[in-house]
C-alpha cells in the first residue's frame, strides 16, 4: 500500500521563506521545520490517500500494525523533518532512550542530510572539553569559541548525532534530519534572543549537563545506525523496490515522476506498507529511510 502523508509545518524564531520555492510548500515566512513522516503528539501526519485516508499515522500504527510488519515496538520509532535554519538555532542536547524516560518520551539520535547551504556555511557538532568541569566552566564563562566544535559544511554532507552530542544547526541551511521519534531539546545557549512572544527562549543547562558525553565522541560523516537506515536513491527512468519489513518511508527530494500509477515530486513524503512491492518512475532523487 502506499499512502502520501500531509506535512505540518512548524514556525520558528530562526525560520525563513525559502521552503516555499524550493518544495512549493505553503508556509509562513517563518517556517523553520517540515514534520513530514510523524507519529509524534506534538505534530502527526496524516494520511492524503486511499482507504485510510485521514487516518492520523498513530491511528494507523495502532490500529492495522500489519502494515508496519508486526513491529514489536510500543511507539512508531521515527521522525522525518526537514530543517530551514534562515538564522542560528540554539546550541542543544537531547537525551538517549535512558535519560529520556522520565520524560516518557524516547531519546532523541538523529541524522542529517545537507540539502541546501551557503557557501562557507558553518556547523557545531561536538566539543572540546576533557572533563564536566572544564564544561561547566567554558559554560559559565560563556567560551562558546573554546569549548565548540565548528566547521564548514557542504551540501551533500551527512553526519551523525548520537544523543549526548552538543550540536547546532547554523544560518543558512536546509538539511533533511531523520530522527528517533521525540522532541526533547535541552538548550545550552540561544543567543540571547526572544521568542515570538518576546521572552527569552528557557534554556536547560543542568540537564544538558547530565546528557552531554563528556569527553566527546569524533564527528561521524555517516548514516545508519541501531536505530534506522537510509539510503539516498538516484532514480533514472525506472526503478523497482520492495518495501522493507517494518514499511519504507520516502522523501522526495528533487524531480517529477510517478510511484506506480500516481504522480509523485519535489517535496512528498510516503509510507509504502511493509513489503509492498513499488516502481518509480521519472527523474528522482529520493530519500528512503527503514527501520
Ligand atoms: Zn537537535
Amino acid at each position: 500500500m502506499i499512502m502520501f502523508l500531509k506535512p505540518i509545518f512548524i514556525d520558528k524564531v530562526w525560520g525563513g521563506n525559502k521552503l516555499k520555492k524550493l518544495f512549493n510548500y505553503n508556509t509562513s515566512n517563518n517556517c523553520g521545520e517540515v514534520w513530514g513522516i510523524s507519529a509524534h503528539k506534538n505534530g502527526e501526519s496524516t494520511i492524503l490517500n486511499g482507504y485510510f485516508k485521514g487516518y492520523k499515522l498513530s491511528q494507523l500504527f495502532n490500529k492495522h500494525r500489519e502494515l508496519f510488519g508486526n513491529y514489536k515496538g510500543e511507539e512508531f520509532p521515527i521522525l522525518v523533518k526537514i530543517i530551514n535554519a534562515k538564522k542560528d538555532l540554539s546550541i542543544q542536547v537531547h537525551p538517549n532512550d535512558n535519560q529520556a524516560k522520565k520524560y516518557d518520551s524516547l531519546g532523541k539520535t538523529e541524522c542529517w542530510y545537507i540539502i541546501d547551504s551557503e557557501k562557507d556555511t558553518e556547523i557545531i557538532i561536538g566539543h572540546h572539553a576533557k572533563t564536566k568541569e572544564e564544561y561547566v566552566n567554558l559554560i559559565n564563562e560563556g567560551n562558546y569559541t573554546k569549548l565548540l566544535n565548528k566547521f564548514k559544511i557542504q551540501n551533500g554532507d551527512y553526519f551523525y548525532i548520537d544523543s549526548g552530542t552538543i550540536h547546532a544547526i547554523c544560518s543558512n541551511t536546509i538539511l533533511l534530519e531523520v530522527q528517533q521519534s521525540s522532541d526533547i531539546t535541552f538548550r545550552v545557549f540561544d543567543y540571547k534572543r526572544l521568542d515570538f512572544n518576546n521572552k527569552l527562549r528557557t534554556l536547560h543547562i543542568k540537564e544538558s549537563v547530565e546528557c552531554v558525553n563528556i569527553p566527546d565522541n569524533v564527528v561521524r560523516r555517516q548514516h545508519n545506525n541501531e536505530f534506522f537506515s537510509y539510503e539516498l536513491v538516484d532514480v533514472f527512468e525506472e526503478r523497482v523496490c520492495k518495501a522493507h519489513q517494518h514499511g519504507d518511508y520516502i522523501v522526495i527530494l528533487e524531480g517529477i515522476g510517478k510511484i506506480n500509477d500516481m504522480e509523485c515530486k519535489a517535496g512528498d513524503f510516503i509510507m509504502i506498507s511493509s513489503q509492498y512491492a513499488y516502481h518509480l518512475y521519472g527523474n528522482l532523487i529520493i530519500q528512503k529511510t527503514w527501520f
